[in-house]
């Protein structure tokens, strides 16, 4: 592995690499394009229906959540719900208003927003997390139907990488919209580029069925879903329950999450640096290994969701051998709904002991997990037996993202006739104009690898 110049300073002991500890806006939908959105489901849902409604006898659908990750994605949790239905019918001056004195969640907290022109957020926001671009940009988190019905709206081809957009008049988010069997309709915002279902309006879903890739279309700041619910009579639905929902008395949902989930989402050992929360999705970078040689420094990330002020997270390295190599904590410096930590954990002992080596963090009683290999060179580092993940010969650009040993070449080409076997821990990132000429190869590998 190849360190970036920010990395490679020793320091002894335990130090920050870097941090952020964010709850800002992922922005979503404005008055305007949600009284759009409204009139054209109220179009579409005239245009499929053969024949009136009976609307009195049916009792409500329940949800389920909409939402999942793809089985090769390996964090333990991958989103982080930040924004909530606006209860509160005042709005602030401000043109975004976000965790205010206007705003108002169902559980009587300020996890909203709201805006000047008379817009409060009528929705639940779920940021995926953490490396939301990297996660885009891999189809790694979908989004899935709730709920059995109908599609009555699709919407796709727009822009996928807003990342602070100004709200347009016009309502560009990717979308989807589906009618359940009580004639009410969950809402579906800002889905990636082209992902969306190819299943036609009038096509029927099965609850749990793909509908499309969280994305950043539309008005967003960072990839999420914009869910949201209304009634048969067009009426918004908080589906959490509690004291301060001032739309309706129970949860819609078959399982109500609670209101903050303080987790650990992933852990995450660098070879570099990682950098995240950049826009667009390219320049995101987790340099990701699960593989040490000898002389290379440990550094730790650790992604958590709803960190509490305070609340502890304690962190032992153990050896192949099971021993304590070293412990380390990390307090939260403040209640955020998403929040990551770098530890630079100093060089790894020179000659060993090598072997897979085990970090737990153990954070709101929940003991968390994750290894990595250690060896004395790339030569004996099972690492040279991983699962063969890329190989691609040809004269032509590579377009995923890349990181590291590009120095392999100082232009990025490959030239022919070389032979180029590169071994990465986890993620094999090909930066934008890497390329393998004609007669030349280039094999690529991840873990697993031990
Ligand atoms: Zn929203």
């Amino acid at each position: 592995m190849i360190f970036s110049s920010m990395f490679v300073t020793h320091m002894s002991g335990q130090q920050m690499l870097g941090q952020a500890s964010q709850s800002h806006d992922t922005q979503c939908i404005t008055e305007e394009q949600h009284e759009f959105l409204i009139s054209e489901i109220k179009i579409a849902s005239q245009a499929l229906r053969k024949q009136p409604q009976n609307k009195t006898t049916k009792s409500i659908v329940l949800f389920d959540w909409p939402l999942r990750a793809k089985p090769s994605l390996d964090f333990y949790n991958y989103y982080s719900t930040i924004g909530y239905v606006d209860h509160d019918p005042a709005v602030g001056s401000g043109d975004f208003n976000l965790f205010g004195d206007t705003n108002l969640d169902y559980n009587c907290g300020n996890n909203t927003y709201d805006r000047s022109n008379d817009y409060n957020h009528q929705g639940t926001d779920i940021v995926i997390w953490p490396f939301p671009w990297y996660l885009m940009e891999n189809d790694l988190v979908e989004v899935i139907a709730a709920q059995a019905g109908t599609i009555v709206i699709k919407g796709d081809g727009n822009f996928d990488e807003n990342c602070g957009s100004i709200p347009t008049g016009s309502l560009t988010s990717n979308r989807i919209v589906i009618e359940h069997a009580d004639n009410s309709r969950s809402i579906y915002l800002h889905f990636k580029n082209g992902s969306i279902t190819s299943k036609p309006i009038g096509s029927t879903v099965a609850k749990g069925e793909y509908l499309g890739v969280v994305g950043s279309s539309g008005y967003s700041a960072l990839p999420h879903l914009h869910f949201e619910i209304i009634d048969q009579n067009f009426n918004v639905i908080d589906p959490y329950s509690g004291p301060c929902n001032s739309s309706n008395t129970t949860s819609w949902w078959a399982n109500q999450p609670a209101y903050s989930q303080p987790q650990i989402n992933a852990i995450i050992t660098h070879s570099s640096q990682p950098v995240l929360n950049e826009c667009p999705a390219s320049t995101e970078q987790l340099n990701r290994t699960d593989c040490y040689i000898d002389g290379e420094q440990l550094a730790l990330g650790i992604y958590w969701r709803d960190m509490v002020l305070d609340m502890n997270t304690s962190i032992v390295v153990k050896d192949p051998a099971n021993n304590t190599y070293l412990t380390t904590g990390h307090n939260g410096i403040g209640t955020y709904r998403y929040y990551w930590w770098g530890f630079d954990l100093g060089f790894l002992p020179s000659g060993g002991p090598y072997g897979n080596w085990t970090i737990e963090a153990t954070f709101n009683g929940q003991l968390y997990s994750h290894n990595f290999h250690y060896a004395a060179s790339l030569s004996t580092s099972p690492c040279e037996n991983c699962t063969e993940y890329i190989t691609e010969s040809g004269n032509y650009p590579i377009t995923q993202n890349v990181s590291a040993t590009i120095n392999i070449t100082t232009d990025g080409n490959i030239a022919s006739g070389l032979s180029i076997d590169y071994h990465a821990g986890q993620s094999l990132d090909l930066l934008s104009g890497f390329s393998v000429t004609q007669g030349a190869v280039f094999h690529g590998y991840i873990a697993p690898c031990f």
